[in-house]
């Protein structure tokens, strides 16, 4: 029956402007407030359905019926959804994924919109059949499910069950590896599978060749609904045909972690074991959970990330997201993330009818802040392109029908394992974007220019309501005293601060400031009893956060050490101790003695660059004009960015568990690497040789 349109219609931003011109209604057409071509596509655990906008809607309300075989009901309807406008960016194609049913379930759906409070009339119905959960029942490895899946969402998979379906998923899959990253406090197995197509590469470092991607599934314990997802993406990864799947993985390979917090999951609390929240610990690295996940990233490197979560606000859309905002965090991977949340998801949220939202979202209050403990902030911080992912706990007003526990857990899975799967698609799409991102972020941070901040985060922009961007967390800038205008070139740690016991661990067992600095992956050079962490390397901007005395979360106040040599120098130099040259222009030849280190950053040396035997040799953003001969190093090696104008020989140089680096670097002259133990590398960021590149050196 029509109705009659009101003659209020108000505060909606989709008001028609031609309300007195309308046309007579043919006599077979639909009434105007009626929602029209209502369409359902069934995807994996959703239905999105989308329809023709009515004019003046306020909202929309999708309703959902059980059905037989014969589109007789089979219960009552129900009405599961509120479409709000905020809820997506295109609003003339409003879109909703309808989630939370049992998948392979029959049902018919029905949307009306409302004008203010008034119910418009329903939209014919139309009835589906849904995607029952993937995996034929009848092949080997696709017919894995989870225990989740077996009893439908009313138990969440225990530990053992996990360790059985990934061990089986190993067995039968050639392009899956579970690898233990280490063990929780209770000793439970912290395992990652390592996917790739055909096989994935046999270690770390080839890994690290293909620019991974990483999904961090359940840091917090009580909070599983990622964790499922991962799962059961780890399914289709390992046993799909499509296609989009085997490109997938022939051009990346997917790091999966299920359960970084075993023990916090098995006893559904937030905390690992010993009640830290290990989400507050990426860069302290007390916990034995987080140290095994920095200690991947620093082997594996991933190029982009996802962190698992849910949040407990019911105002929320329903995939809270948010990219790493700590201001030291290189602005290529600032924007680079950006452009996966709202380049990417809420593009493509708008398409499947999933509300990607930043994090915080309508009274969100004082979340997604700056501290580099956050595994978002800790992975910008390392150059990672990443973001956060918070599922919102409750149905809240627009998912009405979740207070049938299952429905709601299906539901927040399932918008996970659409997530990740976009996150896929955008690395595949966007790689060498965040290739560049990444690249650009080393170098940026190598150069150590700029201002250090040690809490701070960059805004994130709010967009013109009703928009998913319209609510975004607050601005917090970066207080007058924790800001450093001028930085120092590393920092100097006594052998006490260095190596001393520690008992900010569990137990009592505690790590030293060595080890953490190590799992880091950072470059130290030690001269007698001092042990120097310069600023000249790619993680310049989380370096101080640990270091410096400002650090809100440190391990230890470090001796700021500021360049001796700047400026114009002429004649011949011999480097003794540690020397750091900022902004400096050497005219001569540069000796650098046994035992001795040179740091530089914007300088520039006319003459040879001369080290035989020296603690450490890191330049970056820097020119030498005249061969450079590395031999003998003991410590560290890093070259990043620079111009040498002449021929460059790495040779004999065992600096232990220190891997040398030359990356981003225009040699003009020939390349030669001998016998340096570990073989250097170029963190995936290629150098420019006018010459034959030999030995060690030849694919740098
Ligand atoms: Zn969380």
């Amino acid at each position: 029956m029509r109705r009659q349109r009101p003659t209020l219609i108000a505060v909606s931003t989709l008001i028609a402007v031609t309300l007195t011109t309308a046309a007579p209604t043919p006599a077979t057409a639909a009434p105007p407030d009626q929602v029209t071509a209502l369409t359902a596509h069934q995807a994996d655990g959703y239905t999105t359905l989308a329809w023709q906008p009515v004019d003046g809607a306020t909202d929309y309300q999708i309703e959902r019926t059980p059905v037989d075989a014969d589109d007789t009901p089979t219960g009552q309807p129900t009405i599961v959804g509120i479409w709000r406008p905020n809820r997506q960016i295109n609003q003339q194609t409003p879109t909703f994924a309808d989630a939370g049913y049992h998948p392979g379930d029959t049902f018919q759906w029905r949307v009306r919109a409302r004008t203010g409070t008034t119910e418009q009339p329903y939209s014919d119905p139309v009835t589906a059949t849904t995607t029952a959960p993937w995996g034929n029942p009848d092949t080997p490895g696709e017919n894995l499910r989870t225990q989740w899946e077996t009893t439908h969402a009313a138990q969440y998979t225990s530990d053992t069950d996990e360790y059985a379906y990934t061990a089986a998923i190993d067995t039968l899959s050639d392009r899956v590896r579970v690898v233990e990253l280490g063990r929780t406090v209770q000793n439970r197995p912290i395992n990652m599978l390592v996917i790739g197509h055909p096989t994935p590469p046999a270690t770390p470092a080839a890994v690290a060749a293909t620019a991974p991607v990483a999904i961090n599934c359940n840091v917090h314990g009580n909070e599983p609904g990622d964790r499922e997802a991962c799962l059961i993406m780890a399914r289709q990864l390992a046993f799909s045909t499509d296609p989009r799947i085997t490109d997938l993985l022939s051009h990346t390979t997917v790091l999966i972690v299920p359960t970084i917090n075993g023990d916090g999951r098995a006893n559904n609390t937030r905390g690992n074991s010993t009640g830290q929240d290990l989400n507050r610990d990426y860069s302290l690295i007390r916990q034995t959970e987080t140290t095994a996940y920095i200690r991947m990233v620093r082997d594996y490197r991933p190029v982009a990330g996802y962190d698992g979560h849910e949040f407990g606000n019911s105002r929320a859309g329903d995939l809270p997201m948010l990219p790493p905002r700590h201001q030291n965090v290189a602005q290529p991977i600032f924007d680079q993330s950006q452009d996966m949340i709202e380049g990417h998801m809420y593009t493509k949220g708008a398409e499947a009818g999933w509300w990607a939202c930043p994090y915080g979202c309508e009274g969100g209050g004082n979340v997604g802040l700056s501290e580099e403990t956050i595994l978002r902030n800790t992975l910008g911080l390392k150059n990672v392109t990443n973001s956060l992912l918070e599922l919102r706990s409750s149905g809240g007003q627009t998912r009405p029908d979740e207070g049938n526990t299952a429905n709601n857990r299906r539901r927040k899975t399932y918008s996970a394992l659409w997530t990740f799967q976009q996150f896929l698609d955008y690395h595949r799409a966007d790689r060498a974007d965040i290739l560049n991102a990444r690249a650009e972020a080393i170098e940026t941070q190598a150069a150590n220019t700029g201002r250090l901040v040690f809490r701070g985060s960059r805004p994130i922009p709010a967009h013109p309501a009703p928009h998913p961007g319209d609510s975004p967390p607050p601005l917090d800038p970066p207080p007058a005293d924790l800001i450093l205008d001028t930085p120092p070139c590393a920092y100097k740690l006594t052998d006490a601060q260095y190596n001393g016991t520690r008992t900010d661990g569990p137990g009592g067992v505690g790590t030293t400031v060595a080890h953490r600095i190590a799992a880091h992956g950072w470059k130290v050079i030690t001269i007698g009893d001092d042990h120097y962490v310069p600023l000249n390397q790619p993680e310049r901007g989380l370096i101080p956060l640990l270091l410096d005395t400002l650090g809100v979360e440190k391990l230890t106040d470090g001796e700021r050490v500021h360049p001796t040599l700047t400026g114009r120098r002429n004649g011949p130099l011999t480097v003794t101790g540690f020397t750091c040259a900022d902004d400096a222009t050497i005219n001569g030849p540069v000796t650098v003695r046994a035992g001795a280190a040179l740091v530089t950053t914007n300088t520039t040396i006319s003459g040879p660059l001369t080290a035989t035997g020296a603690a450490g040799i890191l330049l970056a953003d820097s020119t030498i004009n005249g061969p450079v001969r590395l031999t003998n190093t003991t410590d560290t090696i890093s070259i990043i960015d620079a111009t040498i104008a002449g021929p460059t020989d790495l040779s004999g140089n065992t600096t232990g568990t220190d891997t040398p680096v030359l990356a981003g670097t225009t040699i003009r002259g020939p390349l030669n690497c001998t016998g340096n133990n570990p073989t250097p590398h170029n963190l995936g960021i290629a150098n420019t040789v006018n010459g034959p590149r030999t030995n060690q050196c030849a694919a740098l």
